[in-house]
């Protein structure tokens, strides 16, 4: 069978060269006799894979010095609990914007240790939006302020990094990480699971400002400290050593396409592209308020249930693949990551065309 284009929204499509050059180095590394799979965390292989991550990371999301990356496990939702166990740090108080079931988990995950508030909340509204919010919404001595850059399942995305003043901003990027480019000293801490644009499920990629780690409570699990990962370079313990050189891997990849300004660019094309075709048809509608509309994940519905099944399965069939919806939302969604290319974009655009054209 051939490769499809997978529209999953995650685990997703990763770069055909990426994934052939893996293949290529998969039962033998470079001079090492040995797949990366098989090697000590603690060789010197591995050292050079790691810090080579971190080296690409840095350079394409412009990370400043003062924060530390880190490559941790327990997937985006891990993050959740470890934002709250370590930044509630005076007050205990932080305040959430509530834009999707990513933003509400990780806002009822804080609530197990300490005051949260939900300063604002597009979920009445299904969460086709993200509400605007001003620095006076959040409380004066708030520990810090949370959000979900991208919203994965609702199709949405922040067209502006809300003003927290000097409380930090905590992003969760999972699904808009190298996508396009953000000015991460506006942020106290990001974090991105990697199944989205970066490679293998299960690994996280966390940047931290400095000055943040260190106020985990005594009884704080070790793994779940940002100190200990900190102060050993995620090798605490044995990191998720294959997923860490398969995201150096895109890295390497999204570098050699010109780094995440381009990538943006091609992004922007894709999506415009799509919400141009969906805009002018008479069958389908994007539910999502315009200026809000996800890069990466693109929602749209024909209104009746039973035409969009038959769509996501007549689609499967013409090899587009993974395009229904989350499970509690329904309708359609195709998520465009940086791996997607242009030509899967323009194969979805003309299957639509010519599904609406054969049930008007
Ligand atoms: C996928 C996703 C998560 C959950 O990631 P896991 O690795 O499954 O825990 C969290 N936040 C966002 C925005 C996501 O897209």
């Amino acid at each position: 069978m051939e490769r499809v284009y997978n529209f999953s929204a995650g685990p997703s499509m990763m770069p055909l060269e990426v994934l052939e050059k893996a293949a290529s180095e998969m039962t033998n590394y470079g001079e090492a006799g040995m797949s990366v799979m098989e090697m000590s965390h603690r060789s010197k292989d591995f050292d050079k894979i790691i810090k080579d991550a971190e080296a690409l990371f840095r350079e394409l999301m412009n990370i400043p010095d003062n924060y530390k990356v880190l490559f941790l496990q327990g997937g985006g939702t891990t993050q959740f609990s470890m934002v709250a166990l370590n930044l509630l740090r005076k007050s205990k108080k932080a305040d959430y914007i509530v834009t999707g079931q990513w933003a509400k988990k990780a806002m009822q995950e804080a609530k197990k240790f300490g005051d949260i508030k939900v300063v604002a909340t597009s979920e009445p509204d299904v969460y086709t939006y993200i509400p605007k919010v001003k620095r006076e919404d959040f409380r004066e001595d708030a520990d810090y302020v949370y959000i979900c850059m991208n919203n994965t399942i609702y199709g949405t995305r922040y067209p502006y990094i809300p003003d927290t003043g000097d409380i930090p901003l905590v992003a969760d990027m999972s699904s808009n990480i190298l996508s396009q480019e953000y000015d991460i000293s506006k942020f106290g801490l990001i974090f991105a699971g990697a199944q989205k644009n970066i490679g293998p499920a299960g690994l996280v990629v966390v940047a931290i400002r400095e000055d943040l780690i260190g106020f985990a409570p005594e009884n704080c699990p070790v793994l779940l400290d940002y100190k200990t990962q900190a102060e050993k370079d995620s090798l605490y313990n044995t990191p998720p050593t294959y997923s860490i050189y398969f995201a150096k891997l895109v890295f390497e990849w999204v570098k050699s396409k010109g780094g995440v300004k381009a990538m943006q660019e091609i992004n922007e094309r894709k999506a415009a592209k799509l919400y141009d075709a969906i805009d002018k048809s008479e069958l389908f509608k994007c539910p999502v308020n315009k200026e809000d509309r996800s890069l990466m994940n693109v929602v749209f519905v024909t209104g009746d249930d039973a035409l969009d099944k038959k769509f996501v399965a007549e689609a499967k069939e013409a090899g587009l693949v993974n395009l229904g919806g989350h499970r509690t939302v329904g309708g359609m969604r195709a998520s465009i990551y940086n791996a997607m290319p242009e030509e899967g974009v323009d194969k979805l655009i003309a299957f639509m065309e010519k599904f609406e054209k054969e049930n008007k």
